[in-house]
């Protein structure tokens, strides 16, 4: 597909909207941010084979390539505006555009983020999303806000991605299409479809101290809330919220460590005072999202597992 081609068809399913001006087939796109709202940005790049296995079905890697940004303004409590989307595709094949479309789209849709721009090249199969949204000013999540003394909370289940993941490498899970084993498609959907917690993002700006979203393991990620923060952190390995069927397939000790060190959760991390819990607690029913107290936050630095130091997660360059 020639490349205008391919713009026209992403172009005509996006949609009008009084925040932006100008859109898709200027030079650039126009913006009007809400007055009194800071902008949030951030950018995250999806490289095939490194990011995703090479295998992932189009529509996944769609979804995906949106969510792991949409986590990041989840994880600051801004609400999604705007987005703009490269591409670098070594053929640009119509059902493959179409389907990546159908995946970016359904979750674009669901969180209200209007695509704004972006760019086309070819080469190695490579995602790269830049997404905005609004804050008022001062009510950002940030992650040097953590306070000695603080919970240490996550939101639904972890290690289920890296879960997958394991099984994958092991030949055990096929992730180019849906299986009919319950348990591997639970752990399938929740590596290549996650759902980022832009509700819990938005309503914990009024009991968050604190907040970073899971993409590198919980160890990982806190770790940078107590590095930013100059504080430590505890977490307890015993309540660490496990599906059960990551496990039913990994047993206890595998569970445990894919959710202690395995990355691609995409749930949210936060510190709140003791005196939020009940508070925390009926926020999570009302969203029907569990929020599990894992840990607290302490004089010092690191990040401790059952009192025993731990060493991070995922690292690109280690
Ligand atoms: P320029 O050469 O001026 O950078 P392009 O021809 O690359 O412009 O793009 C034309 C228009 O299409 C621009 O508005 C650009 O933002 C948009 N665009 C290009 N690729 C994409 C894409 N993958 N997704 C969304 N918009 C795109
Ligand atoms: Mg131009």
């Amino acid at each position: 597909m020639a490349e205008f081609t391919l713009i026209d068809r992403i172009r005509a399913r996006t949609v009008e909207r009084d925040d932006i001006p100008l859109g898709i087939g200027d030079d650039a796109a126009l913006l009007q941010p809400r007055p009194n709202e800071q902008l949030v940005v951030t950018a995250d790049t999806l490289n095939a084979g490194v990011h995703f296995p090479v295998e992932t079905p189009a529509f996944e890697i769609g979804w995906k390539t949106l969510a792991v940004n949409l986590s990041d303004l989840a994880a600051m409590g801004a609400r999604p505006a705007w987005c703009t989307l490269a591409m670098s595709l070594p053929d640009a094949g119509e059902d493959w555009i179409e389907a990546f479309a159908d995946g970016f789209f359904a979750l674009a849709d669901q969180h209200d983020i209007a695509l704004i721009g972006g760019d086309t090249t070819r080469g190695p199969l490579s995602l790269s999303v830049t997404a905005m949204g609004q804050v008022a000013r001062g009510q950002a999540l940030r992650r040097d806000r953590a306070q000695v003394g603080d919970d240490v909370w996550v939101s639904g289940t972890l290690g289920d991605a890296a879960g997958a993941l394991r099984l994958w490498q092991q030949g055990q899970l096929d992730v180019a299409k849906p299986t009919l084993f319950a348990d591997h498609e639970t752990l399938r959907r929740r590596l290549l479809l996650p759902s980022p917690r832009v509700t819990l993002g938005l309503r914990l700006r009024a009991f968050a101290h604190a907040a970073v979203d899971l993409s590198d393991g919980l160890v990982a990620d806190l770790g940078h809330i107590a590095a930013r923060s100059g504080v430590g952190a505890q977490l307890d390995a015993d309540v660490l919220p496990i599906s059960p069927e990551l496990r039913d397939l990994l047993g206890r000790d595998g569970a445990r460590d894919c959710a202690l060190h395995g990355g691609d959760d995409y749930e949210l991390c936060f510190t709140a005072a003791a005196d939020q819990r009940d508070a925390l607690h009926y926020l999570a029913e009302s969203l029907d999202l569990p929020l599990t107290r894992v840990g607290r936050i302490v004089d010092g630095q690191g990040v401790q597992v059952d009192g025993v130091s731990a060493s991070s997660g995922y690292q690109h360059f280690a």
